[in-house]
Formats: C-alpha cells, structure tokens, sequence
C-alpha cells in the first residue's frame, strides 16, 4: 500500500509515509472487509459513512504538514484512522464525531492500536469545537459547500485548515493558510467525500 499507492504518487514526506507503515490500517476496518484493508479505495464503516482511501489520508496529512508540538482538531472521526496517522506526528488530536456509534467504534479502534494522544468528541464539529480552540491546524474530513467562519476563528495564526470544499457529489482539495491574520487559499485536486452534517453541513 505504502509502496504503490502512496510513495508511487505523488506522497512525498517520509515521515508521513513512516507513519503508515506504523499503524495498521485494518485495526480500523469492520472485521468483514479485514482483506480489503489495504485496497486503495475508501470502505464502509456503517451508518452510511467510510474510511478514506488510503492516498487521500496520506495527502491531507503532507498538506498539513504536522509538527511535533501541534495541537489538530479534526472533523468526521469515522473510523479514527486519519486521528491514529496524525497523532504519530503531532501532540494531540481532538476529533469531532456527529454519530455517536462511529465515535464508540473510533475510541476502540484507537486503543487497539494503542494510540493515548486522540481524544474523540461526539457532537456536531461543523461549527467546529470552541471548547479546546485555537487549534494549530484543523482537517475536515468530510465534504463542505464552504469553510466555516467559526474554524478560521478557531484557527491559530499560523496555522491551516485542510478540506474537500464544494458542491454535494463533487469537491476540491484545499488549504487555508492564516497568515498575520490573512486567509490564503490553495487549491490541490478534485475529490468526492461524503458530506458533512450538522449546522453548518449539508441538509440533504
Ligand atoms: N476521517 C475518517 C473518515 C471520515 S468519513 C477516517 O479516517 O475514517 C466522514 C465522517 O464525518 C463520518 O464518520 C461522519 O459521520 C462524520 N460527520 C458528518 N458530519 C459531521 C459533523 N457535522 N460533525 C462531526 N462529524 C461529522
């Protein structure tokens, strides 16, 4: 997996790609697609969610670009599998999770893997997660018609959010970066997530 879907793009940073060769990602699949735990494709995880394609967890990682002291607030836990890859280089992840069950069934796979610097929250992070803010970096992982207000204001200066941003069946990947208090965008490549909930989320 490491070697062809994610060194064999375009996934750089060895850190990141160390990372993956760490935590096993069928610790974070359902035990009935365990053999698929390597395809380079997203699977279901229940309640109409799935765990990201391995590729798209290694892209939005390198875009973050993690640093040991940061603290990352992620949005759409599911699986916890993006929480576990980015909690091996950073300080500390709160992740968000909108159903209750997928938050249970991240916590577990979370401890499976022995990860203790993830805390998953269940509530609607699409106003993001006042509570803990600012965050250093903040990763969306599931699909946005537009960035809230709230995370920029939830954002250290400094700092990025990552997200696939755009209309319900069709996204792009982008970072925004706050610099002296600035937003600057940056667009990476199409994508399709499935849609964030909540407040701020799609409706339908
Ligand atoms: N990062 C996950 C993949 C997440 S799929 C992984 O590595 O497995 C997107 C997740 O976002 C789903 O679990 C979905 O339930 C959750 N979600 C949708 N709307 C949400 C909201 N408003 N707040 C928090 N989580 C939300």
């Amino acid at each position: 997996m490491v070697e062809v879907q994610l060194a064999g793009r375009d996934v750089r940073d060895e850190k990141v790609l160390e990372t993956f060769l760490q935590i096993p990602r069928e610790l974070f699949v359902l035990e009935k697609y365990r053999y698929s735990a390597y395809d380079d494709s997203p699977l279901p995880i229940g309640y109409g969610q799935t765990i990201s394609q391995p590729y798209m967890v290694a892209k939005m990682t390198e875009i973050l670009n993690l640093h040991k002291n940061d603290i990352l607030l992620e949005i759409g836990s599911g699986s916890g599998y993006q929480a576990a890859i980015a909690s091996r280089l950073c300080k500390f992840v709160y992740s968000v999770e909108l159903v209750p069950e997928l938050a249970e069934f991240a916590r577990n796979n979370l401890e499976k893997a022995g990860i203790d610097n993830v805390e998953v929250i269940c509530g609607d992070g699409s106003i993001g997660l006042e509570e803990f803010a600012p965050y250093d970096k903040i990763v969306i992982t599931a699909a946005i018609e537009e960035v809230p207000l709230e995370l920029f204001d939830q954002l250290k200066d400094g700092g990025c959010i990552v997200a696939p941003e755009g209309p319900r069946y069709t996204q792009q990947l982008v970072k925004y970066e706050k610099i002296n208090n600035e937003i600057v965008k940056e667009v990476y490549f199409g994508c399709v997530f499935v849609p964030l909930r909540g407040e701020k989320g799609f409706k339908e």
